[in-house]
């Protein structure tokens, strides 16, 4: 089998075009659309990750704020920040880059962020509506996950779907976006036994890792006909590569994403549609595209 390629590059192209035109349509009502974005510190990934969701914001026409504080600075400058932007009614999401540097709390400084806001989905109160099958900003990375198993007409009731990864960021959330869809989901982590027979049992299978080469998703830990989503991003020998060893694991699976080109571009355009739901439910513009 050669796997069919899910092209995260062009499915997020599409989506923002057509999330350009509801950006067009609040504007036509008075309303500017509005991300403010804040890095602390110089991280080089980061700021590569937050270029390309700048480019996003300005692609589809929304207004962009942003804000770059010293990697020293302390936890009360940032939380000044938020509370500013939080209270600034043009501002209708904030995205808070992270890593933070090793002195600031992350968790302590995304509560600060107002929930209407936090459209990075990232909040106790978006989680648990997300708990609740209620989400409404859901963190982006898991869906665009599933928006992509959506366009590739991947069945999900019943099926079983592996995800390798219980972070905040994926492997939670995407964990209640696949139960909503009735999947039967199984989380494995660092200390999973029996990784790869739990693997190996997956009809759709995540893989958010990270830490290659000290783990590669290999053709061994992959069903005949898998769909493998790889949402990883790590660097070998100076490329941008996932977890899985790609040729040999498209051998096996019947769709595969690639990296780059998969998963990422899927996040930054859900990032800007998430932007466009704030900015509609901040507005009361109930009949908005995004809301549908
Ligand atoms: P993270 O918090 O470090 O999560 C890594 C997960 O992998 C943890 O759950 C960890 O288990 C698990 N793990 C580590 N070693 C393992 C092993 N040998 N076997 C099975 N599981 C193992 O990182 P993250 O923030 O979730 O990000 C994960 C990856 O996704 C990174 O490469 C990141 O760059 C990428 N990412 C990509 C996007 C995108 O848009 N494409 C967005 C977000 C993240 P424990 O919990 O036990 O430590």
């Amino acid at each position: 089998m050669t796997a069919v390629l899910m092209d995260g590059k062009a499915l997020a192209a599409e989506i923002k075009a057509r999330l350009a035109q509801e950006a067009e349509m609040m504007k036509g009502v008075g309303v500017m659309p509005k991300l403010a974005t804040i890095l602390v510190g110089d991280d080089a990934p980061s700021k590569v990750y937050l270029a390309g969701k700048h480019r996003a914001a300005q692609e589809v026409g929304m207004a962009l704020e942003t804000h770059h504080l010293p990697g020293t600075s302390p936890a009360q400058d940032l939380g000044l920040l938020i509370r500013r932007l939080n209270a600034d009614s043009s501002v209708n999401g904030i995205l808070l880059q992270l890593p933070l540097p090793s002195h600031l709390e992350a968790r302590a400084m995304i509560e600060l962020i107002s929930p209407e806001k936090d459209v990075d989905g990232l909040t106790s109160v978006n989680m648990g509506r997300l708990f609740y099958n209620q989400g409404v900003l859901v963190p982006c990375t898991p869906k665009g996950v599933m928006e992509l198993l959506r366009h590739y007409k991947v069945p999900l009731a019943g099926s079983r779907c592996v995800i390798i990864n219980r972070s905040p960021l994926v492997g939670r959330p995407l964990m209640h976006l696949l139960l909503a869809e009735d999947a039967t989901v199984t989380i494995c982590h660092s200390k999973s036994v029996d990784f790869l027979s739990l693997a190996r049992q997956a009809d759709v299978l995540v893989t958010a890792v990270g830490r290659r080469p000290s783990f590669t998703l290999t053709r061994e830990m992959v069903k005949d006909g898998a769909v493998v989503i790889d949402v990883a991003m790590n660097r070998l020998h100076g490329k941008l590569v996932g977890d899985a060893e790609f040729e040999e694991v498209a051998k096996k699976a019947s769709m595969i994403t690639p990296v780059p080109g998969g998963v990422g571009p899927m996040t930054v355009a859900m990032l800007v549609e998430n932007t466009l739901i704030a900015a509609a439910l901040q507005n009361g513009l109930k009949d908005a595209g995004v809301l549908k």
